[in-house]
């Protein structure tokens, strides 16, 4: 008997309302459709959605029948997913905020965002979700990439005046710095890094953080996110420094010269564990 097959998701069809250029790497667009106004997972500052690409070589208007294009299409022309963190959502001005990091031609979601214009078409499923920062907590460490910019962003408004921590953001340029709203008790540090292959430069900064006596569940909080290589390497500190598990929200976000459908797949092989 074969099983039962998994109901499609939901398809959200918006559209370009505006775009910006945040800095030589980051882009942020604003899409907007009616279909935002039962948006979910706001308890999330980590909240993301699924972009879908499908051949516009094919013709066809979305929502697409998925499960169909899936059978019938060769490997070459299969939709594919990328996955973006929520920004912002406006449920009844039906806005959705996405800041899409830029790297050049490669890829489906990147060259997109790059080059988006007003009344573009893009097709976001989910959301998805699963920290928010814990307003009880005595000390937070935010670290990432560019890439997990809007859910440290995020996070960072979403904290009590109180709140105490540091976030540590790594760049390659200067004119990538962006000014974060952060409370007054939460140093945001960027790290400006050109050379990509240096990929313990964010676990060294947080290595050399000056730690709380006190790294109990609770006491602490942590949100770790970006590329793989150098998301393990904060994992190792973490993990020397004593930080017990349930205070970390960790994960890679994307991995360098993989494309997202291969980096999830070596998800499950030993190269794509974020050690636990
Ligand atoms: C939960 C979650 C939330 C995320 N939120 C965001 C977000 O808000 N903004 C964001 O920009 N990204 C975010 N990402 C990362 C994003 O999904 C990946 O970067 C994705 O691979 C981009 O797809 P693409 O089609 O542009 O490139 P792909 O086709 O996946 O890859 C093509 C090439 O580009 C390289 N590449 C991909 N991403 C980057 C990058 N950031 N920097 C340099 N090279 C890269 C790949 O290594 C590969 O060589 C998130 C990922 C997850 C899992």
């Amino acid at each position: 008997m074969s099983a039962p097959a998994r109901p499609a998701r939901p398809q959200r069809v918006l559209t370009v309302a505006s775009t910006e250029r945040l800095g030589p790497h980051l882009v942020r667009i604003v899409l907007t459709g009616d279909s935002l106004a039962d948006f979910g997972a706001a308890e999330y500052t980590d909240a993301y959605v699924k972009f879908l690409f499908v051949d516009p070589g094919l013709g066809l208007e979305p929502p697409f029948d998925l499960a169909a294009l899936r059978e019938s299409l060769p490997g070459e022309q299969q939709p594919v997913t990328r996955t973006y963190t929520v920004r912002a959502v406006d449920r009844e001005a039906r806005l959705l905020t996405v800041d899409f990091v830029t790297h050049g031609d490669v890829g489906h979601a990147g060259p997109w965002a790059q080059q988006a214009k007003v009344g573009d078409v893009a097709v976001v499923m989910g959301p998805g979700g699963g920290y928010a920062p814990d307003p009880q907590a005595g000390w937070h460490l935010f670290a990432g990439d560019l890439s997990a910019v809007p859910a440290i962003a995020a996070a960072l408004e979403a904290l009590p005046a109180s709140a105490r921590g540091v976030a540590l953001v790594e760049a390659e340029l200067q004119e990538d710095v962006l000014d974060l709203a952060a409370p007054e008790g939460v140093e945001v540090r960027w790290l400006l890094n050109p050379d990509t292959s240096d990929v313990d430069h964010l676990a060294r900064a947080i290595d050399a953080l000056t730690w709380p006596d006190d790294v109990s569940e609770g006491a602490v909080q942590v949100f770790a996110h970006g590329e793989r290589e150098s998301i393990k390497a904060v994992r190792a500190v973490l993990k020397r420094r004593e930080v017990p598990r349930g205070a970390i929200s960790i994960s890679g976000y994307w991995a360098r010269g993989r494309t997202e459908d291969a980096f999830q797949a070596e998800k499950r092989t030993p190269i794509g564990k974020i050690e636990d």
